[in-house]
């Protein structure tokens, strides 16, 4: 980790595709999304995979679009699709190592709820190192990237973003924590050239982005 951390007291991550790889967990939880909408609102399993996209760019997590559109129970939907099996995910002993030494408090603000991360972090061996979930019920249901997520966010965990690190995979959540003072940082194998100035560092993952030098 750099100097570039030292006014840092408190470190916001990301779950999905941040602090692991979600394409394995992510099938099985799409799967049961497809199913649950197709079943809910009355529609072919292709128009609900169609819905289920279409609500995910348009507000960052499907759930809002379903309760808004169709009247689903959003907290009953992300209990439901996330009954899933977690032991694909493996424990990562660097990722606790490298994440436990910082100084300072350390969140997880996801927009996935329904205890997703409780039990995404329990099987990455993550669990006890975080001081909070913020996850998309915490939230009132505003995802990432509304600005009433991050608003949210600040307030429940009493953070100061200008000396808070705000970690992610997705580009466009960066630029909302960037606008309220958080120091941003970009994990992933691409980024983008010339860094849009919302971004303020980039590393391929999280272990890479703060071990030391
Ligand atoms: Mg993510």
């Amino acid at each position: 980790m750099t100097g570039a951390f030292a006014h840092i007291c408190d470190w916001v991550f990301d779950l999905d595709n941040t602090l692991y790889p979600a394409p394995t967990l992510y099938d099985a939880i799409g799967e049961r999304m497809t199913a649950y909408i197709a079943r809910a609102v009355g529609v072919s399993a292709d128009t609900a995979l169609q819905l289920r996209e279409h609500y995910f760019h348009l507000y960052g997590a499907t759930v809002v679009g379903l309760a808004m559109h169709h009247g689903v129970d959003a907290r009953d939907f992300m209990a439901h699709v996330h009954d899933v099996d977690y032991s694909v995910l493996l424990p990562d002993p660097e990722l606790a190592a490298l994440i436990g030494a910082l100084p300072g408090r350390k969140f997880i603000h996801t927009n996935g709820g329904g205890g997703h991360a409780q039990r995404a972090l329990a099987a990455l061996g993550l669990s006890s190192i975080f001081d909070a979930i913020f996850d998309l019920g915490d939230a009132e249901f505003s995802p990432k990237p509304q600005p009433n997520a991050y608003w949210r966010l600040v307030e429940a965990c009493a953070i100061t973003p200008s000396r808070a690190l705000f970690v992610e995979d997705t580009l466009r959540n960066l630029e909302p924590a960037h606008q309220l003072g958080f120091t941003t940082a970009l994990v992933g194998a691409v980024h983008p050239e010339p860094r849009p100035a919302y971004v303020g560092h980039w590393a391929v993952d999280v272990k890479a982005l703060l071990r030391p030098d």
